[in-house]
């Protein structure tokens, strides 16, 4: 930032300008060195360093500003005006210094860890199966690793990775579905979380290409919607994750993977989970109806409702 800031000094004092226009901007040169050590003070806060390139840039615009006539009559106003925004800028974008961000990954990644176990525990997923990923603030995705125990997972095991694929954790091997993770992040902006995973009765209703009726429970329609297909796909594969990342639209929240096992989508981590455990719920009572000999489904006025109330 200060080599940026000073290079705008040093413009201003000794650049290219004509002699005719210096003049002119050298009456005003006391105000808009007083703005300049405001900018310099609020560029030098801790936490604003991530800052300091657009605002060298930004600063560099301003000054070249100067020299164009809509800049008006008096340069140090028109100067000052156009550095409140910025100077706002500078002040809130970097809303973190770097130290408390660290933090903040910590926990995030625990979050990602304690899902993977819950995910375990609950008979959701096997040993070696499954996988979360989290979109976190600088564009960087949290992954659960490949060869580790989905059972006992910690935060130190979740791999963090760029949407390009470069993996910022090369101990750890992000998951043979990295692919489809950065598929559907870089498709849809709007998802912040996965969870895939291998749910047995999903699963199972899936390998058997027998649809699974959310409609029979209105919980089920609620949460996870109408649930998509995605045809089979040799997992691990660029074709899979195009296929599943290419059937989310604005209201599928949920992919079932012939011959593999169910993706979920959501907001945040516990709105993915939440809904693969519903999913896995809503095949469980879809086999218990069968045996009682059918249900009655949900009419479409009832299904409207809950579309209305769901906000869809
Ligand atoms: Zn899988």
């Amino acid at each position: 930032m200060l080599g940026a800031s000073c290079e705008a000094q040093g413009r201003c004092a000794a650049d290219g300008r004509s002699a005719a226009n210096r003049k002119s901007f050298d009456g005003r040169h006391d105000a808009i060195r007083i703005i300049q050590l405001e900018i310099d003070q609020f560029l030098r806060k801790p936490g604003l360093i991530d800052n300091a390139q657009p605002a060298g840039k930004q600063l560099r615009a301003l000054f070249r500003a100067g020299e164009h006539p809509s800049f008006g009559s008096d340069p140090s106003y028109g100067f000052q005006h156009r550095c409140i925004p910025f100077i706002l800028n500078a002040r809130y974008t970097i809303p973190q210094t770097t130290r408390e961000r660290k933090g903040e990954m910590i926990k995030e990644k625990q979050t990602v860890a304690d899902c993977m176990n819950r995910l375990y525990r609950q008979g959701l997923t096997t040993t070696s199966g499954g996988n979360i990923s989290l979109r976190i603030p600088g564009g960087l995705i949290l992954l659960t690793p490949s060869a580790t125990d989905k059972g006992n997972m910690d935060a130190d095991q979740i791999a963090v990775i760029e949407m390009d694929g470069t993996n910022h954790t090369p101990k750890l091997k992000p998951s043979i579905e990295t692919s489809m993770h950065l598929a559907i992040y870089k498709r849809h902006s709007n998802v912040r979380a996965i969870v895939h995973a291998h749910p047995p009765t999903a699963s199972a209703f899936v390998a058997a290409r027998k649809p699974i009726n959310v409609r029979l429970i209105a919980e089920a329609y609620a949460i996870v919607g109408e649930p998509v297909i995605a045809p089979y796909a040799l997992m691990g594969s660029p074709e899979l994750a195009a296929s599943v990342a290419e059937r989310i639209e604005k209201h599928t929240s949920c992919i079932l993977m012939e011959n593999h096992g169910v993706l979920c989508t959501g907001d945040s981590l516990l709105q993915a989970f939440d809904r693969i455990e519903v999913l896995e719920n809503a095949a469980k009572i879809n086999l218990y109806v069968a045996q009682l000999g059918g249900g009655v489904e949900l009419d479409e006025t009832q299904l409207r409702e809950i579309d209305v109330m769901m906000g869809r």
